[in-house]
């Protein structure tokens, strides 16, 4: 069997490699520089930050295994099974002195600052979080050995030279294919929502002692990461997710939003310097869960972590789950 893989994201990576051990020939084609998709780190001053994924969970027995692997050969860290809870006041607060900072009114950024006070933090136990010293696209690059990936390689219509094709990505990015009905109708029902990672560098780590920290209720602010305290290496580097709200606003002007974040991120944490900023923006960052694993019309399969909850784990399974079905025939 000949396979076409399109997407060297960790789904058409994890797809390409169990198609490859059930003795398919496989090549994957990929349009960016490097494999990894949404499970991106950069380097910035000679360092990798995760902008993408955060961290793994891994709670299938079967990923769990493939976690198990890349910790065994030092790609994967334990990470935290904790992370803090701003809300309440947090929220509001630090985002109307984001927004006051922003705008340049010194006066309303400190009257926000003082009502910050009033902000609700609380760590939260959660399941085991894994991150990657080498950051986590290493752990993609590691699904890659032995696989034939063809990187800088956009796919704009459909591969005819195989007996199946696999597009491994976000449903409106497998439409710009022309893919049969099946796959249309399947990847117009996903609903996608963007955000914008900034990568903050301070001249020094002030920030108390946390791992990583959900922002609720703030129309700026998602989620602040320590990426020195992820990676193991303690940079002074916070990684911070906008709001679906921030980041469509800004999806034609991603460094606009770079500021509006780090003034968000520097109230709700005290800090005292300002941070050198460095902004992705993710227009397909996030869909809405749903329950099938993939879907297939006339030889073209569509997967990713659009089916089931959206992460890591389940782009993993649902390519995994395609391979299982071209080989079973
Ligand atoms: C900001 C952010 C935070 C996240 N946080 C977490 C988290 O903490 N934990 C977690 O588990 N998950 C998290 N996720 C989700 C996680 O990153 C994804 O679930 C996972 O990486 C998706 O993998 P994928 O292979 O399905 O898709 P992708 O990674 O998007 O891979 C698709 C690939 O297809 C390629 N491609 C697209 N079109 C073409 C074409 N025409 N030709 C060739 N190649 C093409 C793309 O370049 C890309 O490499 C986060 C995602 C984002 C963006």
């Amino acid at each position: 069997m000949n396979v076409v893989v399109v997407g060297a994201g960790i789904a058409g990576l994890s797809c390409a490699r169990a198609l490859t051990e059930g003795g398919a020939r496989v090549r994957v084609l990929e349009r960016g520089r490097v494999a990894g998709g949404r499970l991106a780190s950069k380097r910035y001053d000679g360092r990798y930050a995760d902008i993408g994924a955060a961290y793994l969970v891994a709670d299938d027995p079967a990923f769990a295994a493939q976690v198990t692997s890349w910790e065994s050969r030092g790609l994967a860290r334990r990470w935290t099974d904790t992370l803090r809870v701003f809300s309440g006041s947090a929220g509001s607060a630090a985002s109307a002195s984001a927004a006051s900072a922003a705008a340049g009114s010194a006066s309303a950024a400190s009257a926000a600052a003082a009502s910050a006070s009033a902000a609700s933090a609380a760590d939260a136990a959660g399941p085991l979080r894994w991150a990657a010293p080498g950051g986590l696209r290493s752990l993609a690059e590691d699904l890659t050995t032995g696989i034939d990936v063809r990187l800088q390689s956009p796919v704009s219509t459909l591969p005819t030279d195989a007996d199946a094709v696999v597009l491994a990505m976000p449903g409106p990015q497998a439409l710009r294919l022309a893919p049969p009905p099946g796959i249309v109708a399947a990847a117009r029902a996903q609903t996608w929502h963007p955000v914008i990672a900034a990568v903050l560098t301070y001249p020094a780590r002030t920030w108390p002692s946390f791992h990583g920290a959900f922002v609720n209720d703030h129309p700026a602010l998602a989620t602040v990461c320590d990426d020195g305290d992820r990676r193991g290496d303690d940079a002074p580097v916070l990684v911070a997710h906008s709001t679906a709200a921030l980041a469509a606003r800004h999806l034609d002007d991603p460094s606009g939003a770079g500021p509006i974040i780090a003034a968000a991120v520097g109230e709700l944490l005290s800090l005292p310097d300002e941070p050198s900023v460095a902004v992705h923006r993710w227009t397909y960052a996030q869909p809405d869960p749903s329950d099938t694993p993939y879907v297939s019309d006339g030889g073209v399969w569509l997967c990713g972590d659009a089916f089931g909850r959206p992460r890591v784990q389940t782009a993993w399974l649902s390519g995994r789950a395609v391979a299982q079905a071209l080989l079973a025939g």
